[in-house]
């Protein structure tokens, strides 16, 4: 294992902490450091020590050491997220691939938490996506794949904006909002024309599976009306899939 490897794996917990704090925050940046430094039940100032990512969680058994009401699990969950990224991508793919795959992974955990909080998607995180994504395109092929790349996000912004026009048209309300639109264009740019099918294939997939557990979880019936944040969903098959597809592995 090389240096940066192990570095991305001791560091992912951490950033995972600061993602999580970013995303809850959003678009109220003072409120990122705010919301990691102290209990949300009492607002104590928490100890250094009560800020180590997972491991304090489970030295403190998920409570909190001056009133002993229940830790958010949200931040648990997002460390374990971004150590899983780096996990995924150190295993997976080669040394050169490995600072763009977690760089994508960690910024898309962002985007899924911040839309699952508020049903929107940062305008500012899918546009860095985009750009990177046309980098990363053009370093892996040169100006033939910047162009198809650049095709690729025209497509896939159109594909969504073309649903969710015709969706409203027909419905009267708001299916899928210009978010997802740009999230699926950033994941043209990454993965390429050819990826889009499979994202949005993959994403439903992953969408429909959520919604028929939380329903199971929480006794409410799956109705038409019933809202999703399809963002988290589209995130993480962008994120599999571009896996899939740098480790040489399925369709893509
Ligand atoms: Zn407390």
């Amino acid at each position: 294992m090389s240096a940066t490897q192990l570095f991305l794996l001791i560091a992912s917990p951490f950033i995972g902490s600061f993602i999580s704090a970013s995303a809850n925050g959003w678009p109220n940046w003072g409120k990122t450091l705010r919301s990691r430094s102290s209990c949300s039940h009492c607002h104590k100032r928490l100890q250094i020590s009560d800020l180590i990512p997972i491991a304090s969680f489970l030295f403190l058994a998920g409570k909190c050491r001056f009133c002993s009401s229940p830790i958010v699990i949200n931040h648990l969950m997002a460390e374990l997220c971004a150590l899983l990224i780096a996990i995924i991508s150190v295993w997976v793919l080669s040394d050169t691939l490995v600072l763009a795959s977690v760089f994508l992974g960690w910024i898309l955990l962002f985007g899924a938490l911040v839309d699952f909080r508020t049903r929107l998607l940062p305008d500012g995180m899918n546009l860095i996506l985009v750009i990177t994504g046309l980098l990363v395109s053009f370093w892996q092929s040169g100006g033939q794949g910047l162009l198809s790349a650049a095709l690729a996000a025209i497509i896939g912004f159109g594909v969504f904006f073309l649903i969710s026009k015709i969706y409203l048209r027909l419905r009267g309300r708001e299916g899928l909002g210009l978010g997802d639109a740009k999230l699926l264009a950033a994941g043209g740019a990454w993965l390429g024309v050819m990826a889009i099918s499979w994202i949005i294939l993959l994403a439903c997939i992953i969408a429909l599976f959520s919604m028929l557990i939380t329903s199971i979880y929480s006794r409410k019936k799956l109705e038409a009306e019933t809202m999703i944040s399809f963002g988290p969903a589209l995130a993480m098959a962008i994120y599999l899939l571009w896996v899939l597809k740098s480790a040489n592995i399925g369709l893509l």
